[in-house]
């Protein structure tokens, strides 16, 4: 039995190692990023997807709760207006890209690369001000 096996998140694309039980439809959480995945397994091959029984509004509440949490960070009154706008560009262009970035690219997805890659520790924030040190 392989329980190290790596699994790849779909939404910052990095491989991380889970080692707890896995179970198909079991839902667990990117360590990287903080997004909320479910497990299925395909050709034996263990995958996560990203929840299709969520509101893209608890979906996207739950991943920066969860990064905020991983990393220690804050939000402020700055966080309603930013989520608002998340939703807006995932209506809009079908995923949570940045709402203060111009490029719809994975890369924007929140938490953006950036972010993911310490900005908040350089600068106090995140560029669009949702993540505080
Ligand atoms: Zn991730």
């Amino acid at each position: 039995m392989k329980q190290t096996e790596k699994i790849l998140c779909p939404v910052c694309q990095v491989q991380f190692v889970f080692r707890e039980e896995k179970q198909i439809g079991k839902k667990i959480v990117c360590p990287v990023c903080g997004a909320v995945l479910v497990l299925s397994k395909e050709n034996d091959n263990w995958q996560a997807d990203r929840p299709k029984d969520m509101t893209p509004e608890a979906e996207i509440r739950e991943r920066i709760e969860n990064f905020a949490r991983f990393r220690g960070y804050k939000f402020n009154q700055m966080k309603e207006p930013l989520v608002e706008g998340l939703l807006k560009k995932y209506s809009r262009f079908g995923d949570f890209y940045c709402p203060c970035k111009i490029d719809n690219i994975p890369e924007n997805v929140c938490p953006c690369l950036e972010t993911r890659q310490g900005s908040v520790e350089k600068n106090g924030r995140c560029h669009c001000g949702l993540f505080w040190k």
